[in-house]
């Protein structure tokens, strides 16, 4: 785990960043995603850093609540602190990480929303879905620009386990 980073240095594009996922993690999220809808689901990506944060190797998604109040969850998220902080030290009593963060988007697309936008952090991933009828149809990994106006597409590599 984490030691073979070099390996991916050359495949992409310089600056550009990845997000390793696979394909049991995608079946797990989408999901969650149709088991929610019509609500918005979220949950966190844990997994290991790699190439100074360019890649992030996700290793398991971790359901959490969606604490938003009721009648605005089928357009709005918020992950309760505390469970994200019970998250992120078991990840990092197992020296993994939290490198993203993915929720769905029930009856819109997967592009990240202005509400979004406005409490991401950088250097994580924010996985969207886009269900519809239940169904999840597409999804897409995103990283918000270091000087926070917005969101640009992340590369995401889905692998067989
Ligand atoms: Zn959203």
């Amino acid at each position: 785990m984490g030691a073979n980073s070099a390996r991916f240095v050359t495949a992409i594009n310089p600056g550009g960043s990845l997000l390793l996922i696979t394909e049991d993690t995608m079946s797990e999220m989408r999901s969650h995603a149709s088991a929610t809808y019509p609500e918005e689901c979220c949950g966190l990506l844990v997994g290991v850093f790699e190439d100074n944060q360019r890649t992030k190797r996700v290793e398991e998604a971790m359901r959490m609540e969606n604490v938003f109040q009721k009648e605005e969850r089928y357009h709005r998220y918020s992950i309760d602190p505390k469970e994200f902080l019970a998250v992120e030290s078991a990840a990092e009593s197992k020296a993994l990480d939290v490198v993203g963060i993915y929720h769905s988007h029930p009856n819109a697309p997967a592009k990240p929303s202005q509400f979004d936008t406005a409490r991401a952090w950088p250097s994580l991933s924010y996985v969207v879905m886009e269900v519809r009828d239940s169904k999840p149809l597409e999804t897409r990994s995103w990283i918000l620009k270091e000087d926070r106006s917005e969101f640009v597409p992340e590369d995401m590599s889905v692998e067989k386990k």
